[in-house]
């Protein structure tokens, strides 16, 4: 599919690549393609490289280290980005991370130390990215995050990352009222599974990936690109009237709980 979406004057910051794999290289990729000038940042020298052989070749790339948790990297990353652009029109917060402990066991026994921790990676590093890029952020920009259904439903294993997740739509909810004043926009996109590294970290993965395409009308699951797509629409100009969304890209999973299916296919299998 082509998209003429012209991004040549737009500047982003996308926060949590960790290969091609990563929800957050779906949404570049796209701005892009797109013509965007792009940062990133990833966490840990040894994502280092992986990110420099997806950057390598592409104008307008720059990298940089950043723990989202750490004030004295956020403060980093946004020098460096307002050394790079001067200003930002777009942030990408594809963050997430949840001790595995804490997704194995009981969702009554989570530590407060687990749970400290899936909220401030997973959910406050949204609030703090977005107060660091405030000033560099034009009026007009945008904000995109990730989150997933076990916000609103119970999935088995989600646990502590549900929780964290529901503070994440309801962070986006507050973030949009407060920057809404100069019309920068705060969005998040609800995805359906994809076999990602954070999604390795998920006890029940692979039943949670059968079960969401088992149901979903489109009887599939989504793809990176189609996420990517959403990312490129929220960001964009095309979504000028959206704020404080939380944006379902699961081929509609979400509005199902039994297998879905067509009433004449239905009724033809019952005779
Ligand atoms: P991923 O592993 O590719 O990306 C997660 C990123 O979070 C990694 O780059 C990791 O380095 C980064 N991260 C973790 N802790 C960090 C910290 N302290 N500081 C900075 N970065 C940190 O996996 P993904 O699936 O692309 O995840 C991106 C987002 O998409 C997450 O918010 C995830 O919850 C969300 N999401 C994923 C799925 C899925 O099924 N994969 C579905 C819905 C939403």
């Amino acid at each position: 599919m082509s998209l003429s979406i012209d991004m040549s004057d737009k500047r982003a910051l996308v926060m949590g690549v960790a290969n091609a794999r990563s929800l957050g290289w779906a949404i570049a990729e796209r701005l892009l393609e797109a013509g965007c000038q792009v940062g990133f940042s990833y966490q840990g020298e040894r994502l280092k490289g992986e990110l420099e052989k997806l950057t390598a070749g592409r104008p307008g790339t720059w990298i940089q280290q950043c723990d989202a948790t750490s004030e004295e990297d956020l403060t980093a990353l946004f020098q460096r980005a307002k050394d790079e652009f001067g200003e930002l029109d777009f942030l990408v917060h594809a963050i997430g991370f949840a001790p595995r402990a804490a997704m194995e066991g009981r969702f009554l026994d989570t530590t407060a130390e687990d749970w400290n921790t899936a909220m401030n990676v997973s959910a406050y590093t949204l609030v703090s990215a977005a107060r660091h890029a405030e000033p560099l952020l034009r009026d007009g920009g945008s904000i995109v995050s990730l989150t997933f259904q076990a916000s609103q439903r119970v999935v088995p294993k989600y646990n502590v990352m549900g929780a964290a997740k529901a503070a994440l739509e309801a962070a986006t909810r507050y973030l949009a009222v407060e920057l809404g004043e100069r019309q920068i926009r705060v969005n998040t996109i609800s995805a359906g599974p994809m076999r990602t590294i954070a999604a390795r970290s998920i006890p029940a993965f692979a039943t949670l990936y059968g079960s969401a395409a088992e149901v979903a009308p489109l009887g599939r699951n989504p793809t990176p690109e189609e996420v990517g797509n959403l990312g490129l629409f929220l960001l964009s100009d095309l979504s000028t009237g959206m704020t404080g969304q939380t944006v379902y890209v699961d081929s509609g999973a979400s509005i199902a709980t039994i297998k879905a299916q067509a009433p004449a296919a239905a009724e033809g299998k019952d005779r």
